[in-house]
């Protein structure tokens, strides 16, 4: 290989490192991020504690409505049959009894609300129990897809920078220096082609001499345009 296939043969290394290394670098962010499936679990777990809490209220209440239902109806009970009471304690029992009425008329509204809520509730985790699953499925094999990527772009990178190595040791040092020099300022286009005389990056004409230079690869040859090292295309 001559100098110039081998700068040539470089570039297109370089170009295809940078190309698959940001994908690497992409991949390996997605793969490491997980935030949107610990959402969606923390979520999930936030509203099933919430369901159970809010089943636990329900219950309470409507175990207290029970038992103060059975209270008033007893006080109320006693209340017809209560001729025989002393005027001091029917009046007792009669406040008993609205105090009751009070108290059971809030809990009931405490038991629909809550009714409401749970149904709501039930309903949401339930959605959100099967979304989840789904997400979960879809997370798993968009990861295994991409764990194939990282794989094979892993091996692919590690093939090019032993190909990079072995050509950068085939090429002289003011070769390899001017090379660098141009990647860097010419945003990675070290190298330009050259068709009928003229430089295809920059279409500047190069004398005869140059361009017979080139085209017989008698060794490394600058556009006077844009400086790049100039190939036969
Ligand atoms: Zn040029």
């Amino acid at each position: 290989m001559s100098s110039i296939q081998t700068l040539c043969r470089l570039q297109a290394v370089d170009q295809e490192w940078t190309e698959k290394g940001h994908r690497y670098q992409q991949i390996k962010a997605r793969l490491a991020d997980q935030s949107e499936l610990e959402e969606r679990r923390a979520a999930h777990e936030r509203n099933t504690a919430q369901l159970l809490h809010e089943r636990a209220a329900l219950r309470d209440a409507e175990l207290e409505l029970g038992s103060l239902s059975t209270k008033a109806k007893a006080v109320d009970k006693a209340l017809y049959e209560g001729g025989t009471m002393a005027p001091r304690e029917l009046e007792a029992m009669r406040q008993n009894s609205e105090h009751l009425k009070r108290r059971i008329s809030v809990l009931e509204d405490q038991v629909l609300a809550g009714m409401a809520r749970v149904e709501e509730l039930d309903a949401t985790v339930a959605r959100e129990g099967r979304d989840l699953q789904a997400f979960e499925a879809t997370f798993a094999q968009e990861r295994e897809a991409l764990m194939a990527q990282y794989a094979e772009l892993r091996s692919r990178l590690q093939a090019l920078r032993a190909e990079r190595e072995t050509l950068r040791g085939n090429l002289a040092a003011p070769e390899l220096g001017l090379y660098d020099e141009l990647r860097a300022k010419k945003g990675g286009q070290a190298l330009a082609p050259l068709k009928d005389g003229v430089c295809q990056m920059c279409h500047v004409t190069l004398p005869w001499h140059k361009a017979h230079s080139v085209e017989t690869e008698g060794g490394v040859v600058t556009c006077e345009g844009c400086g790049r090292i100039l190939y036969k295309s």
